[in-house]
């Protein structure tokens, strides 16, 4: 059976083993997909190895995404744009390809499942690090009315501006100077609520009918979510759905088959 595998370090906690058999499932199948710890030295013997004993997919997770996009043969569009991959495949000359899904996970879970369409809206994205640079390119591409990026650290904010300046305007801040009011759409891309925290940003920021949107998820809601709520965001929700779309696009590279990715939330939010 071809083999698939998640690697991170550390990476047990990882749902994307359940969320890979879920689909294979659907469909009648079972699928060899682990998850397995690689340290970053092992990185690059890992990949070459993996590949050259015939695997067929690769899922990339935290702290490698960075370092695998510097590591295999080819990368698609999407991948060289966001400087990160989280999917790996090879191709029939046995060249190793990287590709991102992240971005297409977060446009997907916030357009079709949460029903929130992002043409014409103003968009504030907080945080400038890898998960926020592998979703800029996929915001942009929806023509927003205005897409603002705020980040602790400035000149991070001010790379990525300049990085997708071709693909779009982006207004850049820190989160002191952060004055404009009423947004549609307030995505959360930092890692704060790992640690409960939620960025130091005004209510004001959340508009009429707006969609607050976290990365991160849990078991309960967020620190952000729970920020959403409270200052009565018209949608709050957390990053699980992301993580299942992005699976599903990387399912879909390595069989060709699109998983329905709705049952597979309502399973893994039960199990929460
Ligand atoms: P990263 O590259 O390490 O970036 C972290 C971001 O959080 C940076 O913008 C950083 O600001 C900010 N930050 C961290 N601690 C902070 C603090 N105490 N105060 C203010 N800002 C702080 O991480 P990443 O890869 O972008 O991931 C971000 C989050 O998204 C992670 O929690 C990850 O689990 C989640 N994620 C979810 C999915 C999904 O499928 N749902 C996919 C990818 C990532 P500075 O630049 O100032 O340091």
């Amino acid at each position: 059976m071809s083999r698939y595998a998640v690697i991170g370090h550390p990476v047990s906690h990882s749902k994307s083993p359940i969320i890979h058999r879920l689909f294979a499932q659907q469909s009648g199948r079972s699928i060899d997909y682990s998850a397995i710890d690689v340290r970053p030295e092992n990185l690059a013997s890992f990949i070459r190895d993996f590949f050259r004993a015939d695997g067929a997919g690769l899922n990339v997770t935290l702290p490698h995404k960075e370092a695998v996009h510097g590591l295999v043969d080819r990368l698609t569009v999407r991948a060289r744009l966001a400087g990160a991959v989280n999917t790996c495949y090879p191709d029939d000359d046995h060249q190793v390809w990287g590709d991102n899904t992240d971005g297409v996970g977060l446009l997907r879970d916030l357009t079709i499942n949460l029903g929130v369409p992002l043409a014409g809206k103003r968009i504030l994205v907080l945080g400038a690090g890898g998960a926020v640079r592998g979703a800029l390119g996929e915001l942009l591409g929806q023509r927003p009315h205005s897409l603002t990026l705020a980040n602790r650290t400035l000149a991070r904010a001010q790379d990525l501006q300049l990085a997708f300046a071709e693909r779009g305007a982006i207004q850049v801040s820190d989160y002191a100077s952060l004055n404009a009011t009423g947004f549609d759409v307030i995505i959360n891309g930092t890692s704060m609520g790992l640690q409960g925290e939620v960025p130091p940003v005004s209510p004001a920021l959340i508009g009429p009918n707006c969609c607050c949107y976290d990365m991160v998820y849990g078991n309960t809601d967020t620190a952000f979510v729970e920020w959403a709520k409270n200052h009565q965001a018209a949608i709050a929700s957390d990053g699980l759905g992301m993580l299942v779309e992005q699976a599903a696009e990387s399912y879909f590279i390595w069989k060709g088959i699109i998983p329905d990715t709705a049952p597979v939330i309502s399973q893994l939010r039960a199990q929460s």
